[in-house]
C-alpha cells in the first residue's frame, strides 16, 4: 500500500486531505498502516523519570516546571545515581523495556555530564533502552552521551514553526532542528513529538506533522501529547481540544511516519478508556506508564495492564521480556498500585 512508504515531502495540502477525510476512512487507512508496520496488539512501555525537577530557565508555556511561572511544583536538585538506577529496576520490574530520564535544563552544563554519563551506564547495565531529555544539546554532548550508551534522546517541536513563537520565547524552532541534528549526527535515535489542545489551530497540528515526518530521518518515536493545563501556567484557561481531533492526529501521525512508534503521551488522565482504545486502533502503539508523568497525573500502572488486558493487548517483547513476565508484571502490577516517584516530561 502506497501509505506504507516513508515520505520526507509532505505539503501541508497534503496533511490537511488526510486530516479532514471522513473519520472512519481516516481510522481504517491508520490502522491498515499501522498493520503493514507493527504487531497491532503490541504497545511499547516506557517509564519517564523527573532527575531533575522545577526551576527551569525556558519559558515554555504549558509547563509546571519553568522558573518563569508560578505553580504548586516542588523543585528538586539533580538525582544521585543510585536512586536514578533503583527505579529503572522498579520500572522495570513492572515490564518498561524503556527508561527515559528528564531533567528541567536548557541544556546540560559540563559539571552535570559526568552524572548524567554514569545514570545512561548504570540503566543499560540492567538491560532497559535509556532516552535522555536534557533541552538543547550540541554536538560534543551528543558525542558523549551516545558514547555512555544512550540510546534515545527526547526533543519536541512541540508545535508548528508558526505557532512556536506564542508558546516558546526563549529559543527558536531552529535551536531545535540543530539538537535533533546533533542528536542523529552522533549516531543516536530521535524521540520527537509536540503537544496539540495548546490553542493553536488546526493548520498548526498539520504543520507540527509536517515538519515531523520531513525530518531528514522520521523520528523513530513521536510521542504525541494532550495539553495538560496546569494551574500558574499561561495555558491554564485555554479551550479544550475536541478529542475526535485528538484522535486524528494520532491517525494522521501514523499514517505519515508510518515506521514509528507513536506514543501516547501527557494528558492520558483526561481520557477514557474507549478513547485510549481508539488511540491504539488509530495506531499508537507506544505509552508511557507509572502514576506521573514528570509532574503531571497518568493514568495509574494497573490501571493500564488491565485496560491492555481487556483489549487483549500486550507490552511489546523486548529481550528478556516473555509472555511470562507479562503475567507476572500484571499480577503485581493488580497486587500493588504503588509505583512511587515515576514521572513525565512533556517537553
Ligand atoms: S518543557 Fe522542558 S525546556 Fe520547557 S520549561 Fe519545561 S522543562 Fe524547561
Amino acid at each position: 500500500m502506497q501509505h506504507a512508504i516513508v515520505r520526507h515531502d509532505w505539503t501541508l495540502s497534503q496533511v490537511k486531505e488526510l486530516f479532514e477525510q471522513p473519520f472512519n476512512d481516516l481510522l481504517f487507512q491508520a490502522a491498515s498502516v499501522h498493520r503493514q508496520n507493527f504487531k497491532p496488539n503490541e504497545v511499547q512501555i516506557s517509564t519517564l523519570l523527573s532527575i531533575k525537577t522545577g526551576a527551569c530557565p525556558e519559558d515554555c508555556k504549558y509547563c509546571p516546571q519553568s522558573g518563569h511561572y508560578k505553580t504548586d511544583l516542588e523543585r528538586e536538585r539533580l538525582m544521585e545515581v543510585e536512586k536514578v538506577i533503583e527505579q529503572a529496576k522498579l520500572a522495570k520490574d513492572k515490564g518498561a523495556t524503556r527508561f527515559c530520564m528528564g531533567a528541567a535544563w536548557s541544556d546540560p552544563k559540563d559539571r552535570d555530564m559526568p552524572y548524567i554519563e554514569q545514570m545512561v551506564k548504570g540503566v543499560k547495565e540492567l538491560g532497559l533502552e535509556t532516552c535522555m531529555t536534557l533541552g538543547m544539546l550540541d554536538n560534543h554532548k551528543a558525542h558523549a552521551l551516545k558514547s555512555a550508551g544512550l540510546d534515545y534522546y527526547n526533543h519536541n517541536l512541540d508545535t508548528s514553526a508558526e505557532y512556536y513563537e506564542q508558546i516558546i520565547t526563549t529559543r527558536t524552532y531552529q535551536d531545535r532542528l540543530d539538537t535533533i541534528d546533533h542528536v542523529r549526527d552522533a549516531g543516536m535515535k530521535v524521540c520527537s513529538g509536540g503537544i496539540v489542545g495548546m490553542g493553536e489551530e488546526a493548520k498548526d497540528r498539520f504543520g507540527l506533522l509536517m515538519s515531523l515526518a520531513n525530518l531528514p530521518q522520521q523520528p523513530e518515536s513521536v510521542p504525541i501529547n494532550m495539553l495538560v493545563k496546569v494551574k500558574g501556567t499561561p495555558l491554564e484557561n485555554v479551550d479544550d481540544l475536541d478529542h475526535f481531533e485528538f484522535i486524528r492526529t494520532i491517525a494522521v501521525a501514523r499514517i505519515m511516519m508510518p515506521k514509528s512508534y507513536v506514543r501516547l503521551s501527557a494528558g492520558r488522565t483526561a481520557m477514557n478508556e474507549q478513547m485510549q482504545s481508539m488511540c491504539f486502533f488509530a495506531g499508537a502503539n507506544s505509552i508511557f506508564y507509572g502514576d506521573k508523568l514528570l509532574t503531571t497525573e497518568n493514568p495509574e500502572a494497573d490501571a493500564d495492564m488491565q485496560l491492555l488486558k481487556k483489549l487483549g493487548m500486550k507490552p511489546e517483547t523486548h529481550q528478556d521480556y516473555s509472555d511470562e513476565a507479562y503475567e507476572a508484571s500484571l499480577s503485581s502490577a493488580i497486587a500493588d498500585k504503588e509505583t512511587a516517584g515515576l514521572f513525565y516530561e512533556a517537553r
